[in-house]
């Protein structure tokens, strides 16, 4: 498709409508004005010639070659016109400006009609300056019989400027015309273009999941109507969220409490000493290993359900970052060791403290490094790197595992997003994680490379705990 927007498709329609316009309206005027002066100066031509064929015939019904012998000019000399007598066949007998017709046979239109006893018309370019002429030829009559024609023709040349200059003068005013057209067709354009820009915004935001925002409805047009549509929209995925929501939070709770009695009785079986036999303390085994694993996804779905209600609030202390981390990396250690992965931690100094949430951020640290041990084959590296730059601490997970590919980076913190991996789980981690972050006022960025590893990292504020 051509990257054509609406604001040049309205102009450019509108700038052909009018240029249309423009156009068929110059060329009838051009048409008229050519027409109205060619005809008045034939209307003067047709008085005069008659009025010297009347003359003539009135009172000088004489052999025509006696008049041009002795200049009988009477006849015709109120003309401005050149005057021409021939016979019958067209022979000029007399030309008043002496031209090079003299003595030559004529056979122009005009001069046909004059020999066929009527009034004859003919324009033509004059062969040496290309000038038009109009040349009108009438009968002479003596005594009812035809004895000769008059010719009277003049040149074009002061029509035709007066013609041309008007023409000019039209383009003039039609360019004129087209640019004003122009101008204010993208003015009309930028009523329609703005709005839409505006809506578009909106939807933009909406798809991004910004539920909240409202379109403003201000125009009972199309246009209007598509905020009102879009509005409807809004309330309508609002009430959809409003109701998942619940569904989660309720179902959260509701799985809490047998889960805490399934744990609790697979520990009272295994604690007594019932006679059992392997199998049955590995299944009691599993199932209190596997209730815990539910119990976690269960924690996640109700810390979900909370931030999305907003019912979340921080517990703000001072923090050291370095000491967090240690300890994590500690509690982690065993496992890592059982898949064959180094865990290290970096700092530049110790402590390095911050004002947050403890809990809360101690999630996002075990999401990263669960994680970065779920997606690390053994032999992999999992490196925490924890920075102080001024007012604002970095805190990195970086491994050498699986990566993840460009087009999912941007889908890993959206909720319930798992990607196709067998270790992915509810997809809940790195999204809680990004709220957590936010909430403390930072921000986190993902970088990875698929099949070389992945690093997370997180941008927190100090918020307020300077270098001490
Ligand atoms: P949960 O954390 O809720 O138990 P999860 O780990 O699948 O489940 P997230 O932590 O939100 O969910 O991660 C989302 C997806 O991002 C994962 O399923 C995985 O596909 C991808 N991912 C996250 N961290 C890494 C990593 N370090 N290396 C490769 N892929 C990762
Ligand atoms: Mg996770």
């Amino acid at each position: 498709m051509k990257n054509k927007n609406i604001r040049t498709k309205i102009i450019s329609n509108f700038f052909v409508v009018i240029l249309i316009t423009i156009l068929v309206f110059e060329l009838a005027v051009i048409h008229f004005v050519h027409y109205f002066y060619y005809s008045s100066m034939e209307g003067i031509l047709t008085n005069e010639i008659k009025l010297s064929a009347d003359l003539f015939e009135a009172y000088l019904n004489d052999d025509l070659n006696n008049i041009v012998l002795q200049d009988y000019d009477v006849f015709y000399k109120r003309t401005e016109a050149q005057v021409q007598l021939m016979d019958n066949t067209g022979i000029v007998l007399m030309d008043s400006i002496g031209s090079s017709d003299l003595g030559k046979k004529l056979e122009s239109e005009d001069i046909i009609s004059a020999q066929n006893g009527n009034m004859g018309k003919y324009i033509y370019k004059r062969n040496f300056n290309n000038i038009n002429v109009m040349s009108l030829s009438a009968p002479l009559k003596s005594r009812g019989q035809q004895i000769g024609i008059i010719r009277l023709s003049v040149s074009l040349e002061k029509i035709d400027a007066v013609i041309q200059s008007i023409i000019i003068k039209l383009i003039i005013f039609g360019i004129a015309v087209s640019l004003l057209s122009l101008l204010l067709s993208s003015l009309m354009s930028l009523s329609i273009v703005k709005p839409l820009r505006k809506l578009t915004l909106i939807a933009h935001q909406i798809a991004e999941g910004n539920f909240h925002i409202k379109a403003k409805v201000d125009r009972s047009d199309e246009i209007g109507e598509l905020a009102r549509t879009i509005n409807f929209m809004t309330e309508n995925i609002q009430k959809k969220e409003q109701i998942k929501n619940d569904f989660i939070s309720s179902i959260s709770h509701e799985l809490r409490t047998p889960l805490t009695s399934i744990k609790g009785w697979a520990i009272t079986l295994q604690s007594e000493d019932y006679g059992m036999n392997q199998l049955m303390s590995d299944g009691l085994d599993i199932i209190e290993k596997e209730s815990d694993r539910l119990s976690g996804m269960v924690e996640e779905l109700l810390d979900f359900s909370r931030f999305v209600s907003g019912r979340i609030t921080l517990q703000k202390e001072p923090l050291n970052l370095v000491s967090l981390a240690k300890s994590l990396s500690t509690q982690f250690k065993i496992r890592a060791n059982n898949e064959k992965i180094d865990l290290i931690v970096n700092y530049d100094r110790d402590p390095i403290m911050i004002l947050a949430d403890k809990n809360r951020i101690k999630q996002v640290l075990i999401n990263f490094l669960d994680n970065a041990l779920k997606f690390t084959e053994s032999g992999g590296t999992v490196v925490i790197n924890i920075l102080d730059v001024g007012e604002e601490v970095t805190l990195e997970v970086i491994d050498t595992g699986i990566g993840i590919t460009q087009e999912e980076i941007e889908l890993v913190t959206e909720r319930f997003y798992k990607g196709s991996n067998s270790h992915s789980h509810t997809g809940l981690g790195l999204s809680i994680s990004e709220e957590i972050v936010e909430l403390h006022g930072g921000y986190m960025e993902i970088k990875s490379r698929e099949g070389e590893g992945t690093s997370f990292k997180v941008i927190l504020p100090k918020g307020g705990l300077f270098r001490e």
